[in-house]
């Protein structure tokens, strides 16, 4: 007899396997992300077709096996339809999805992480904003994720000499880990990002859940150019570390 587990799951995830099946992945409030086998999911009569569909927020209930889980029962209690009938709303969907499932690995409970990603769809699902301004969404989930699995950004001292940052010619460095001043900058000859203290500003308000700086902010390709920049900088570095370390 298995045992029978049950939470509440975000479906990030679906990949098909053989005839019928899938493979969800999913973070869960109770366990962190998971791999679980939904067997038969792509027949007509699947009772779990309707509760397992990519960005539901769903009660799910799994057995233990051997060597994998499967799902024995789906219950869509968010669907988030305005992000499905929205393009630019289901992209960013699937970025934050495709980030959580690089850089979450295993499966290790983490209760803010969940929280992060009901807020940020809400967010997303609720948000009338024009389209610069939602996608910086996707780079408020993205630091805030960062900054609870660990790499959350040097943003108000020099990480280098550890001074108050002065608004002159600063420096972002993903291998350091947060802002460089430019006194440090020039003496170390360090690989770094030139970055505007606006962009630093912009930041610190992200990491500290601050989803009006959102409605705020005015349509600036800097602004966006810039934040992908070091977002992407950072993703690289960490993902290339976590490599290494395996
Ligand atoms: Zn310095």
């Amino acid at each position: 007899m298995f045992f029978h587990y049950r939470t509440q799951g975000f479906i990030l995830k679906k990949e098909n396997r053989g005839e019928a099946d899938q493979i969800l992945t999913v973070y869960t409030k109770d366990f962190g992300k998971l791999e679980i086998l939904a067997k038969s999911i792509r027949k007509i009569t699947s009772k779990l077709r309707s509760g397992a569909e990519v960005f539901y927020l769903s009660e799910i209930e799994f057995v233990q096996g051997k060597n994998y889980k499967t799902l024995t029962d789906a219950i869509a209690l968010k669907k988030f339809e305005k992000i499905r009938k929205n393009v630019l709303k289901l992209d960013i969907a699937f970025r934050i999805s495709e980030v959580v499932d690089q850089l979450v690995r295993g499966e290790e409970v983490d209760e803010r992480i969940w929280y992060l990603l009901k807020e940020t769809f809400t967010q997303l699902n609720n948000q009338k904003l024009k389209s610069f301004n939602l996608q910086l969404l996707y780079y408020c989930f993205f630091w805030n994720l960062l900054s609870y699995l660990g790499y959350r950004p040097e943003l108000y001292n020099c990480v280098l000499c550890q001074k108050r940052l002065k608004p002159e010619r600063l420096y972002f460095s993903s291998k350091e880990g947060g802002v460089i001043c430019q006194n440090c900058f020039e003496k170390n000859k360090t690989t770094a990002i030139f970055i505007k203290p606006e962009i630093i500003k912009i930041l610190r308000e992200m990491l500290k859940k601050n989803w009006k700086i959102l409605e705020r902010l005015k349509k600036e390709r800097t602004v966006f150019y810039s934040l992908e920049k070091i977002s992407k900088n950072s993703l690289g570095k960490i993902l290339e570390n976590n490599e290494k370390n395996l």
